[in-house]
Formats: C-alpha cells, structure tokens, sequence
C-alpha cells in the first residue's frame, strides 16, 4: 500500500503466473508451454525481421497476420475484418472485457476456470455470477440460461481440460442472443473442433485462441479473437485507445510463419496428442482419477495422497506441476504434456506412491 496508489490499485488482485524457475535441468510441466518448440520455419522468419527496419514502427493493424489467420481459417469463411491480434490472448481478452462484457449485468463463468477472468473483473469492475462445474466437472449448458452481461468460458477448460461440444457451445449462444459468447480455445488443437466454424452463423459469438500452446510460441506473446465485423470493431476501438502496435515486428512475421507452417503444427499437435493418451494411462495405473483431457495437460487427483504432498515430492525430484489451493479442486494437480522423455521421467517420479 501507498498513498500514491489509486483506489482501485489497493483494491486490485493480480493474477500469479505459474513459476519460470531458473534452475537448470527441471521437468517443467506447470505452465502448459509446448515440449517441442517453434516451426525452424518461425525462427528463420523472425532471424530475416532483425535489420534496420526495426527503427520503424510495426504495422498498426498487424493486417498481413490477420490475413494469414483468415486464410487459415478459409474454410469457415473468415475475412481478416473478422480478425483481431493482440499481445498474447491475455490482452486480447483484456479488450474483449473492457470492450463486450462490461454491461449492467454480471457477466458468467465457470467456478473452475482459468484465473485471469475474476481478475479482469476486478481491473474494470466488472460484476459476474460463478457458475458451479456439475460433479464430473462439465459446463451444463443449462446453467447459462439466465439473465447476464456476456459469457465466457475455455473450451477445453482450464485448468479441467475437458472439452465441451459445439453442440453444446451453440446451446448457449441460442440461448443468449443478446449477450457475447466468448469462447476461449487456448487449448483447442489439441483434440478440440474450434467455434470459428460457428461465427458467420452467430453475431454474438466471439471466439479467441493464442499462439502460445499448440504453436510452442508463448516466448513471442500472440493471440487473436474471431468474430463478427462489429465484434471486432469494438476490439480495435478499445485497442486504438491503449496501445496502437500491440505486435512487435518479430512478432508478426513469426505468427505469420507459424500459421503458413501447417505440417509442423500438425506434428506437434499429435505428438502432444499421443504423449498425452500414454501418460493418463501411465497416472490411472498409478491409481489415478484423470479427467478425460483435450488439452496439452492433465488434471488428475489420487485417492490417498493429497496433490500438494505429490507435488512437493515430485519438485525435490526436480520435476514441477502446477497445485491449486482452492476449493473443490484441491486434491487434483494439472499436469502439462511435455517430451516424451519428460513425461517417463514424471511417471518414474510418482513411483514413490
Ligand atoms: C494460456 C491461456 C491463455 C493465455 O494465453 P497467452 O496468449 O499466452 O496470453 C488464455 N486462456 C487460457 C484458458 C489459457 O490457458
């Protein structure tokens, strides 16, 4: 606290980042960063950007990205107008609160969900009712029939990891058309169908996804959202008043190279895939409850050991997974998908159960 703060600042309850520890040789699997790194496509990209021309700003409206996504998502229809970038999917969501969800009523997500959103609600006060996950961790599309001032929620969930069909999806857009729907797809290409196939069919339907997951690119800070023109619209007016060039000029061209890189992406993707299929077996043999996942982690909880205790023998052996102490999910831990020879490593490591 100071006397210089405002009041909203002493009021302001920030979102804690997963660890970066700096220690050598860790088995880093608490932040669901990619184990097998950026297209070599990406990295040559970004290498041809370091020259003079950094002393020239970036392209305001980062257009030839925005391109590049329309035309990766050319099958659904979407022209770059329906596309916005920003600095990460976090500030993309940032904008989509300020911008589309601060109305007269709360605004809904799940209990279980990625942390970041009570957060935003807190820096533009910004009123929301917690919607409980049923038993079996599920959004019931059900729930979200009631009064509210937009909707959001990951799919699949976060930190859960379960997927929730687009049938289901458009159960809560028709149910809502007077409210933004934002589904946030961080973890979509991992086994996931994306809601963008559902856009041009629903003018309250936001869709965001990030760069940082299936594209291993969470170094370069790139996310983006998918919607209708006037959606968007209202995304670049709240971007035009905070920061013109959200995207740096490596930025760009390593995003551009990355969606035009479809085979590497692919690869990954199902690599992650089939690492993540082989290390639930490996937990459930352990004894392990693990929510059926379509993300590039698993939640899993033990029947007799609780998750902090797990968690801190795993870190003296060097290997980090994300706890969180919070209620109702207290005894599961979110474990990320990393290389092959990480993940062996994990399950050696549990072997004291
Ligand atoms: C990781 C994550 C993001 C943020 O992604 P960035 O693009 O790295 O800011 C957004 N939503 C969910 C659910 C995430 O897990």
């Amino acid at each position: 606290m100071s006397k210089f703060w405002s009041a909203l600042v002493s009021e302001l309850q920030p979102y804690v980042p997963g660890e970066q520890p700096k220690m050598a040789n860790l088995v880093k699997l608490n932040t669901n960063e990619n184990p097998f790194g950026p297209s070599p496509k990406v990295i040559a990209a970004i290498q041809s950007e370091l020259n003079d021309n950094l002393r020239l700003y970036p392209d305001p409206e980062g257009q030839a990205l925005k391109e590049a996504i329309a035309a990766y998502h050319t099958d659904y229809g979407i022209s770059a107008k329906q596309v916005f970038v920003g600095n990460g999917s976090d500030e993309v969501l940032a904008h989509i609160f300020q911008g589309l969800l601060k109305h007269d009523k709360p605004i809904l997500f799940p209990d279980i969900t990625y942390s970041f959103y009570p957060v935003y609600c807190g820096l533009y006060q910004i009123e929301s009712d917690v919607i409980p996950l049923t038993e079996s961790f599920e959004i019931n599309p059900e729930d979200y029939k009631r009064p509210n001032g937009g909707i959001i929620f990951p799919n699949p969930n976060a930190p859960t990891g379960r997927y929730l069909g687009l049938e289901h999806v458009e159960d809560i857009l028709k149910a809502n058309p007077d409210s933004v729907v934002v589904v946030d797809e961080a973890y979509v290409d991992f086994g996931g169908e994306t809601a963008i196939s559902l856009v041009n069919q629903y003018p309250n339907l936001l869709v965001s996804q990030t760069l940082s997951k299936a594209r291993s690119l969470a170094g370069l800070r790139v996310g983006f959202a998918v919607g209708n023109e006037e959606l968007i619209e209202a995304l670049n007016r709240v971007k035009d008043s905070f920061n013109s060039y959200p995207l740096d000029r490596l930025a760009l061209a390593g995003a551009i190279a990355a969606f035009e890189d479809r085979e590497w992406f692919e690869k990954c993707c199902g690599g992650v895939i089939e690492e993540r299929e082989r290390v639930t077996a490996a937990l459930e043999n352990l004894g392990f409850e693990v929510l059926p996942s379509k993300a590039n982690f698993v939640f899993a909880r033990h029947p007799s050991h609780e998750g902090a205790d797990i968690a801190a023998k795993l870190r003296e052996q060097g290997i980090i997974v994300r706890h969180f102490n919070k209620l109702r999910i207290s005894d599961f831990l979110r474990i990320t998908i990393g290389t092959s020879d990480q993940n062996s490593s994990l399950i050696k490591g549990l072997a004291f159960l």
